[in-house]
């Protein structure tokens, strides 16, 4: 039998392993980052234990004095960032923050458009029968946005064309949700704002993903194209903490507050606010080298494994121009278990459902495509020889089906040189080193 000291020394048993483990693998998974030492300090403080519930200066809790402060810089960091009017930086995930769009901008019942999931769109902003949360929680009615699966990029014309049947049957789109979660290229919010508006939507930007390349200038500026409100996660390309955050025009301030507190949230998570602040004062000094690096590296990870016989998408257009690369891995097997075998051999990514997947019979478990991202290993300070590197090793797995245990030692070994966060302040201790304070 276990005994309370035993389960509590397993459990820090298992974290000490995770923190080993992650030293010495791969980090390709598209929607994470390792924050800097200066972030993990912010989240492991006080301000972790309190509330605040609220706008800054209003609140409705008592010991608030620093955490206002901190609260403001923060959103005066993503104001300048992003170039926004307004920022709310309560919503604690990327799925929240579209819950505090749904809610502020539509009724139950409304049409929203989006991407469909194997087209790239996210949950949040799935179908109801889908379990998304814009069907099953908001009861939205989600049309989709039509991808053009060679460019893998939103079609306009027939986007407009949808557009129109649905406003021809008295069902016109209330919300227009532009982004995604794989996202290689810039979404063509100019060329449909104006059809959304006409249409009477409201026009939104998920940059959950992207986030970190638009606050280094190095994507597209939705805000600026003629989206109206972002949401956004802060822990994807933006390399903070897990947490979210809206971002509009100052017209729509009040409902967005509103429906963030007292509709979505009680408390914040305000450790991870103050990490949100540190990581952007990082961004600011840094970003702009770092987010470059990310899509140089991206479409060199692309060129590398193309060039080793991978089927990576989209190679008429450079394969990406942001942190993610997708590929058709159906040559070899399907995306769960080549996710499996190359995880075996740390080298740690995720399956990918492709545009035409589930018509072609497959599934989430089972997809055609793997995906990666390039912005956690870029953190680490790799570079484009490195990007090649990382593709010998997968055609190690995935083509030539080498020894898992042989391409982990060697992946292991690779990982020796490149154990501290790049593009931040400070990094006196290693990324991935396993902090005690008990
Ligand atoms: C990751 C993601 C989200 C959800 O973000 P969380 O912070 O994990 O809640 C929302 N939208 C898109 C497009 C995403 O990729």
């Amino acid at each position: 039998m276990t005994s309370a000291r035993g389960y509590y020394d397993q459990a820090f048993r298992l974290l000490q392993q995770h923190h080993g483990w992650f030293r010495e693998a791969l980090p390709l998974i598209a929607s994470e980052n390792v924050p800097s030492p200066a972030v993990r300090e912010a989240l492991a403080t006080d301000f972790g234990n309190r509330y605040a519930e609220g706008w800054p200066e209003e609140r409705v809790y008592a010991g608030c004095v620093y955490i206002d402060q901190v609260e403001l810089l923060c959103i005066e960091l993503m104001k300048k960032l992003f170039k926004a009017e307004f920022v709310d930086v309560r919503p604690i995930s990327g799925v929240v923050s579209n819950l505090v769009l749904y809610t502020a901008f539509t009724n139950p019942g409304d049409v929203m458009m989006a991407l469909s999931i194997p087209c790239g769109g996210h949950i949040s902003m799935g179908k109801k029968k889908l379990g998304g949360t814009a069907g099953a929680v908001h009861d939205l009615v989600v049309e989709y946005l039509a991808l053009d699966h060679k460019d893998l990029n939103i079609d306009v014309d027939k986007t407009k064309r949808r557009v129109e049947r649905l406003v021809q049957k008295g069902r016109p789109p209330k919300l227009a949700l532009f982004g995604g979660s794989v996202f290689p290229f810039p979404h063509p919010v100019r060329e449909l704002a104006d059809t959304f508006y006409e249409a009477g939507a409201t026009v939104a930007y998920d940059a959950a993903h992207v986030a970190g390349l638009i606050a280094g200038g190095c994507f597209q500026d939705p805000l600026r194209e003629g989206a109206e409100v972002v949401t956004l996660s802060t822990h994807k390309t933006l390399f903070g903490p897990q947490h979210g955050g809206v971002l509009s025009q100052d017209r729509h301030s009040d409902r967005i507050k509103q429906a963030a507190f007292p509709g979505l949230l009680s408390n914040h998570h305000l450790h991870a606010l103050a990490g949100v602040a540190v990581a952007c004062a990082e961004l600011l000094e840094f970003g702009e080298a770092y987010v470059r690096q990310v899509v140089r590296n991206s479409k060199a990870l692309g060129q590398a494994l193309f060039e080793r016989g991978f089927d990576v998408l989209a190679e008429h257009k450079g394969f990406t121009e942001s942190h993610v690369v997708l590929v058709d891995i159906t040559k070899y097997g399907d995306g769960g278990s080549i996710e499996g075998e190359l995880e075996k051999a740390n080298v740690i990514l995720n399956r990918n459902l492709l545009p035409w997947d589930i018509k072609a019979g497959r599934h989430f478990m089972h997809p055609g495509g793997i995906r990666l991202g390039t912005s956690e290993v870029t953190r680490l300070g790799m570079q484009e020889n490195e990007m090649a590197e990382i593709a010998e090793f997968m055609m190690r797995v995935v083509i030539d089906k080498e020894d898992v245990e042989k391409v982990k030692k060697d992946v292991a070994e690779f990982r020796r040189d490149f154990q501290t966060v790049h593009f931040c302040f400070e990094n006196a201790t290693e990324a991935y080193k396993y902090v005690k304070i008990r």
